[in-house]
């Protein structure tokens, strides 16, 4: 095959300008990422000699680094695996990251400071090498293989495919360097001494060697001799004593070996010598991934058997609630040629996942107790993973257990967030339950009719604003022997004495208008089960609750969204005696319950109710028309 020329795919294209206009403040990071990438090549070359003996040879694995000022370049080079013509178009050419597009996008309407922390998110990888280079060129020969491939860019729409010479497998990355970075401006990539440096600083612990020439002056009047020397020390960070390590180091550490563009906001570095050996490095990464909740999102950790590299996202230590968590863990007691399969049937997998999990519980705790604003941070970003844990442990009451006290939640105190316990401390001693409330945010919740009291009876209420958080309080069940209560269903009501007080009026008052509510309910139709009079109304006409047990209102929307739309919310609506509209209705049902007047309130009353929850009445158009007569009237 001869020249080809390939367009980019747009995601890319548009990626590759954010790029090229140089939106990165760090400019140094593109040599971290293409040493990353070539240390990556270099596993899988290992890993596929496993089963296939031909492919390395016995040469060295090695990385090569060439900074040149004659012709302003910096040149990559490993021997690892190489990629092939085809691998070369979708991995270079395309950009498979999930996420790419959802992040352009929000890119385009982001600007300023929100642009640029949105940017700090996502890496780019291979293409950060536009970043210094108006001019790509990459040859790489698959190991196995006899025929080479060169592509070359210069980062604009189009890239350039040629087959070529290359002597022995690997890939060679040579940047044309802009102007900028050769030594005119703050930066020299072509100077060995600078690069020596970065290396050092983003790279020290790359399990390869990385290799570089450096000019070995001998007496003045003899030519200078090239020496190869390896600059990264090569020795893993997690077999170093911790107490030896700095955060600046695992910061690094963490950024090289996980491709992450920001220092974590967590690390956990474990050593055990029990029945199973290991030592873990893990950490909690600042920000969710884009795609955490998606499919596509891959967890896992790394699995290093005697410091070599094993396999990347091992599912089986961790469980899924603690898909966030990234890392390492390395064992001597697990076999260097381990398969999948096996792994998963692993008992020493199961101690070690044991082991973790039980420690992440205990560090997240920790940092609850002692710095509740990093713990925030943390909740802000990984909270629902947590509670989908506590959902999905319905029937495992120690995992609920031990996740229940590292839930918060945003309540009516102060507008807070709050643990389970801190509410129940701050509970006065005639409250036997745990209040909560549903709605799209704490501003729709403080909207809610049922709020008013119990805003007034100094009474405070739990924020269930994610769609997750009524699914979880439902997996609980309750906290601290105390039921939780939504107080928007059935069956609501407060235990203080004046509360009961207005309970016994309002039941009084029902009795005597049994016919009414009949025939309200009668005018509403089959939406709503039953037509009743609550004392949990103060300056609100109307509200709607639901049925003990069974799907709430807004579980309802959830399942619909998940094209679910069996699940149903049993409605209940509620009247307060009290009210105004109360007397109106009243009267116009002393005219006769078969009056459009008395029809029209009841449908209008029960449309107001369904908004007030967040609910398009089931005919919008009709509803205003309706609204408009009573304004006009
Ligand atoms: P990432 O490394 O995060 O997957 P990159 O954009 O850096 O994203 O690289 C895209 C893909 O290109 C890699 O996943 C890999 O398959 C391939 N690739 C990049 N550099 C090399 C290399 N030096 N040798 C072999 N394959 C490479």
């Amino acid at each position: 095959m001869s020249v080809e020329k390939m367009q980019f795919q747009a995601e890319t294209k548009r990626l590759l300008d954010l790029v090229v206009n140089s939106i990165y403040t760090n400019k140094e990071i593109f040599l971290r990422e293409l040493i990353s990438n070539a240390s990556d090549a270099l596993d899988k070359l290992r890993i596929e000699s496993l089963t296939n003996s031909e492919l390395a040879g016995d040469d060295e694995s090695e990385i090569f680094i060439v900074p040149d000022a004659a012709t302003k370049t910096i040149t990559i080079s490993d021997n690892g695996i190489g990629m092939t013509r085809d691998e070369v178009i979708t991995n270079i050419g395309t950009i498979a990251k999930s996420g790419t597009k959802d992040f352009l996008d929000k890119l385009r309407e982001a600007s300023g400071a929100a642009a640029q922390e949105l940017i700090g998110q996502f890496g780019v990888g291979f293409y950060s090498a536009f970043i210094v280079a108006d001019k790509v060129e990459l040859i790489t020969r698959r190991a196995g293989t006899d025929s080479a491939v060169k592509w070359t860019s210069d980062g604009a729409g189009e890239y350039e495919l040629d087959d070529c010479d290359k002597n022995s497998r690997g890939t060679t990355i040579i940047l044309h360097l802009k102007k900028e970075f050769c030594g005119e401006d703050e930066y020299n990539f072509t100077d060995v001494y600078e690069v020596e440096r970065l290396v050092k600083k983003y790279s020290d612990f790359v399990r390869y060697p990385i290799k570089m020439n450096f000019e070995v002056k001998g007496k003045p009047e003899e030519e200078p001799t090239i020496e190869i020397r390896t600059v990264n020390s090569m020795k893993p960070l997690w077999t170093r004593p911790k107490s030896e390590i700095t955060r600046e180091e695992y910061d690094e550490f963490f950024k090289q070996q996980l491709h992450e563009w920001e220092a974590p906001l967590e690390i956990f570095h474990v050593k055990a010598e029990g029945t199973v050996e290991y030592t873990a490095l893990l950490c909690i990464p600042k920000r969710a991934a884009q795609n955490l909740y998606y499919s596509d999102y891959e967890a896992g950790l790394q699995l290093y058997s005697r410091h070599v590299f094993i396999m990347d996202k091992c599912k089986d230590f961790l469980p899924d609630y603690l898909r966030f968590v990234k890392g390492l863990v390395d064992s001597p007691d697990l076999p260097l040629n381990i398969s999948r399969e096996i792994l998963q049937q692993s008992r020493e997998v199961k101690v070690i996942g044991k082991a973790l999990e039980k420690n992440i519980q205990k560090q997240l705790a920790k940092m609850l107790k002692d710095d509740r604003a990093k713990y925030e941070e943390f909740w802000a970003q990984f909270g629902k993973s947590l509670k989908i844990g506590v959902y999905n442990s319905m029937f495992d009451t120690k995992l609920k257990d031990s996740l229940q006290d590292l839930l918060l939640f945003q309540t009516s105190h102060e507008g807070k967030f709050s643990t389970l316990a801190e509410y129940v401390e701050r509970m006065p001693d005639f409250q036997k339950k745990i209040y909560v409330a549903v709605g799209k945010d704490s501003a729709a919740i403080e909207q809610l009719p049922q709020m008013e009291l119990l805003r007034e009876r100094g009474l405070e209420v739990i924020y269930l604003t994610d769609p997750v958080d009524e699914f979880t309080i439902d997996a609980l069940r309750n906290y601290a022997e105390k039921d939780f209560q939504s107080i928007t269903r059935e069956n609501f009501e407060l235990d203080d004495a004046e509360s009961q007080k207005v309970k016994a009026e309002v039941e009084e008052i029902a009795k005597t208008h049994e016919d009414l509510l009949k025939d309200v309910k009668e005018a509403i139709g089959d939406n709503v089960k039953e037509v009743r009079l609550t004392s949990r109304l103060k300056s609100s006409a109307v509200c709607l609750v639901t049925g003990e047990g069974g799907p709430s209102l807004s579980m309802e929307k959830t399942f619909a969204a998940m094209n679910n739309p069996l699940f149903k919310a049993t409605q209940i609506l509620e009247l307060n005696p009290n009210h105004a509209v109360f007397k109106k209705l009243e009267g116009l049902h002393e005219r006769g319950k078969d009056t459009p007047e008395f029809k029209d309130l009841c449908t209008t009353l029960y449309s107001l109710a369904l908004m007030i929850e967040g609910v398009l009445p089931n005919n919008p158009a009709e509803f205003a028309n309706k609204i408009t007569d009573l304004l006009t009237k």
